[in-house]
């Protein structure tokens, strides 16, 4: 369960009308999320807003939800949406889309899609008919608008949602240039899990006196994770990768990758080499995704590979491990990715491979989190035998090169050790602070002795 206000507030008390409340009954939600709780009133009360919020904390619905009763009056135009989506990537967007459709269920409200890799004409006759609700992407918007098949100047409302994400695709001209094609008096909400100074600059010059709203992040440095990165030449990855799995005391893990092909045939691989083993990523649908998940959470696999778009959103974390396949693109993914880990009790634990492509990467982490990532040094001849001393061995390692390995050893079929030694004793660790994550705990690890 996603942390929520206990014994604060409810859906009810945030002015929400008795449809939409019902819709969200429906949908299993039962307390709103604390940056639901503060962004509600105030979007239903037309103010502008920024809201800042890690990812996986409700934003979506902190919108939608008041959307939905303000479109609730109002009338259709041709051409003319009534309020406007900005999301980043088109699985965010449909993502968005699905929100709207699941919390819409008892409203009469129509609602286009304007993302790549869609057909045009679709989304063009949707918008000639009219909708209240345009959920775009910056680059297929401008691109309608520039052929002329859109007019912005009848809406009144406008979310840019994941705006340093934005940022990071370099999405801010377009938004720039989308803000100046809306009426001047119209509400403006920006979300966001970050706030860098360009954002700022965004937000001072397109919202008017907007409310701003911060729900805390978890410290990115969280004591409860163990981190390590992986010297690891790129073809040496799935090797690592494979001996990590057997000699770390894995329960279950997530391992990232940066690419979709990447998430797809590393999980073949993996299955290939015996491990139980599934994958999300951006191709898949949200009700596939979300059927994988409960794979990994019934038990039936005990590794997921994800990408971390298809990765955001889904609730799980309390998981053993996470393998950072690749080091992510973005920074700020990687506090999401290891965040999945730390558990209550025992320390979490978190591998990222750094081959040379991921060198500027790691810089980047390391520059956010404000910490030098301890170097783990998995020796390639090393023993599993002799892996009992290796917490010492890591913490005076991070000098060393990586070493190759060994073309002579079979390394694949490496056996796995009789009784693994656990390099951490979780007896004696303290034990972590409950809800510093503000995501979603999986069942199983309440039913599971982890
Ligand atoms: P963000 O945009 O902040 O990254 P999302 O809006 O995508 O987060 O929500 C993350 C997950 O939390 C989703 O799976 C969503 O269904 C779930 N969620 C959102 N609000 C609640 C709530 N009030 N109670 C339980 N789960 C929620
Ligand atoms: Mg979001």
């Amino acid at each position: 369960m996603i942390r929520t206000l206990r014994n604060a507030m409810k859906f009810a008390d945030l002015g929400l009308s008795d449809e939409l409340l019902q819709a969200v009954e429906t949908a299993g939600y039962t307390e709103p999320t604390p940056i639901q709780a503060q962004a509600i009133p105030q979007v239903h009360m037309m103010k502008d807003l920024i809201a800042i919020a890690q990812t996986g904390t409700g934003k979506t619905a902190s919108f939608v939800l008041p959307m939905i009763d303000i479109l609730a009056s109002g009338r259709r135009r041709a051409r003319m949406p009534r309020s406007l989506i900005l999301e980043p990537t088109r699985e965010l967007a449909a993502q968005v889309a699905e929100n709207f459709e699941k919390y819409g269920v008892n409203h009469d409200l129509k609602m286009a899609l304007l993302i790549g890799g869609v057909q045009m004409g679709d989304q063009v006759k949707a918008l000639d008919e009219g909708v209240d609700v345009l959920i775009a992407t910056p680059g297929r918007l401008m691109d309608l608008f520039e052929r002329g098949k859109i007019l912005l100047t009848g809406c009144e409302l406008l979310v840019i949602d994941e705006a340093d994400r934005m940022l990071d695709m370099g999405f801010i001209p377009d938004i720039e240039f989308i803000c100046e094609k809306l009426p001047q008096t119209r509400q403006t909400l920006l979300f966001s899990a970050t706030m860098p100074p360009p954002i700022k600059k965004l937000a001072d010059r397109f919202l008017s006196n907007p409310k701003y709203i911060e729900v805390a992040r978890p410290a990115s440095a969280n004591v409860n994770i163990a981190q390590h990165k992986v010297f690891v030449p790129t073809r040496a990855k799935r090797e690592m990768l494979r001996r990590l799995l057997h000699a770390d005391d894995v329960q279950t893990a997530i391992v990232f990758a940066n690419r979709k092909t990447t998430v797809r045939e590393l999980n073949k691989s993996l299955q290939r080499h015996g491990f139980a083993s599934g994958e999300i990523h951006g191709d898949m649908d949200q009700a596939s995704r979300l059927a994988e998940l409960d794979r990994f959470k019934s038990g039936t696999i005990n590794i997921l590979v994800a990408s971390d778009v298809a990765a955001r959103g889904l609730d799980v974390k309390g998981v053993s491990h996470v393998f950072n396949f690749d080091t992510p693109w973005h920074p700020d993914d990687y506090v999401h990715r290891i965040g999945r880990t730390g558990r209550a009790g025992a320390k979490g634990r978190a591998f990222t491979f750094v081959a040379p492509e991921d060198a500027e990467a790691i810089e980047n982490v390391e520059k956010l989190t404000g910490m030098e990532i301890p170097v783990y040094a998995l020796e390639t001849e090393a023993q599993p035998e002799a892996q009992a001393d290796r917490p010492r061995r890591e913490t005076r390692a991070r000098e060393e090169k990586p070493k190759k390995p060994r073309k002579a050893e079979p390394r694949t079929e490496r056996p796995k050790p009789e009784k693994p030694h656990r390099e951490r004793e979780p007896e004696r660790e303290e034990p972590s602070v409950p809800g510093e994550w503000n995501g979603p705990v999986p069942s199983f690890l309440g039913l599971s002795a982890l």
